[in-house]
């Protein structure tokens, strides 16, 4: 994601933090050292507890993701949690389950170590709380009950509330998907998360302690149609071999071309994006939008080579619904296609959703003609 900042890597996945996210911690903490000083070594224990905690819970997805073949590139802290970034699509319901279920087992874990720890040593627990206030001062003194609240909220919320794309969704879609399979199980998880984030709306206009809530739903509303569409795209596309969209005649432009070069070719050209060839069947892409905001602060002194971005590839083996896919997370709007090591074409996006329109209305024709 764009302003994101990789700080270590852990058995190859890139551990990342948002600038909202480095944002809001650093204002945090300035607001407590420059308010409330003695609460300056508590508040950072808390939050070092909470996104380790997250981190943790989304290494313990990624763990199991590997294990079960799934490649996890990425896991990226924002304020409102983690995200693991890997192609959870084409999995087997069981991997799925597993993968899903890895995160909220690891905080179920930690709290019954916590309670265990906590039936040994005396006091380590807050006697009773009686206000918001105070909740967040016992917060603070009270790391190990801290601990212990954050991973079972995190379990809690994870695994029982089941909207897609929370933990608790993608375990019920791979449930059902056992018995009905991964289209229907995934139509039917859609409708439970949009009932799910109705309801979260309801709640957090009615109580004022939930308001968070009023944040987060919007979240997986977006979440679950995403899931929705990709999930009707890959059963429309998948039996489409990917030559049958190839354009094979793609524009690609050379490394060494100026950017005011480049932005004339485009519009010469009528396209919004192009391939930029850095030599031995090495492709970079270059989108117009790149172009134009880099044109316009750097005034065209660096060369196109330095500033187009590594794309994703297609193979000549692959079907369209792994273009879909592939056209979704790419920057600008086009795909290169190799086959074996050399380029073949490209896929567009345009060429990619014409298809899926076409594939969808031939089965409206099939089934409301029946
Ligand atoms: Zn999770």
């Amino acid at each position: 994601m764009k302003y994101s900042y990789t700080i270590g890597k852990i058995k190859g996945i890139e551990i990342q933090l948002h600038i909202t996210f480095i944002l809001l911690v650093w204002g945090i903490l300035a607001w407590v050292a420059l308010t409330d000083l003695p609460m300056f070594i508590p508040s950072l224990v808390f939050l070092i507890m909470l996104f380790g905690t997250v981190l943790l819970h989304e290494l313990s997805h990624s763990v199991v993701s590997l294990r079960e073949g799934v490649k996890v590139d990425s896991i990226l802290l924002l304020p409102i949690g983690g995200m693991a970034s890997a192609d959870l699509t084409n999995i087997p319901a069981q991997s799925e389950f597993k993968i899903a279920i890895a995160g909220p087992m690891f905080n179920i874990i930690m709290v019954i170590l916590v309670l265990v720890i906590a039936a040994f040593i005396p006091n380590i627990f807050p006697v009773a709380i009686e206000s918001d206030v105070e909740f967040l001062s016992v917060m603070l003194n009270y790391p190990l009950f801290a601990f212990l609240y954050i991973n079972a909220m995190l379990a809690l919320f994870n695994l029982f509330v089941p909207a897609i794309p929370m933990d608790g969704g993608r375990v019920l879609r791979s449930v059902l998907a056992m018995f009905i399979g991964y289209y229907r199980a995934t139509q039917i998880s859609v409708k439970v998360s949009t009932v799910i984030t109705i309801g979260m709306v309801i709640l957090g206009f009615f109580s004022p302690s939930l308001r968070i809530l009023l944040i987060i739903a919007p979240f997986i509303y977006l979440g679950a149609r995403a899931e929705a569409e990709l999930s009707i795209a890959e059963r429309l596309l998948i039996g489409v071999p990917i030559t049958k969209i190839i354009t094979k005649k793609p524009l690609i432009l050379k490394a060494d071309l100026t950017l005011t070069q480049a932005f004339k070719t485009l519009k010469e050209k009528n396209q919004t994006s192009a391939l930029v060839n850095l030599g031995k069947n090495n492709y970079r892409i270059i989108s117009i939008e790149r172009l134009i905001a880099i044109l316009e602060t750097e005034k065209g002194r660096k060369l196109l080579g330095k500033v187009a971005v590594p794309v994703i590839v297609l193979h000549t083996e692959d079907n369209c619904a792994d273009a879909y896919k592939a056209v979704i997370r790419t920057e600008g709007d086009v795909v290169p296609v190799f086959k074996k090591d050399k380029l073949v074409g490209v896929v567009t996006k345009d060429s990619i959703n014409k298809l899926y329109r076409f594939r969808a209305a031939e089965i409206d024709i099939a089934t409301k003609g029946r």
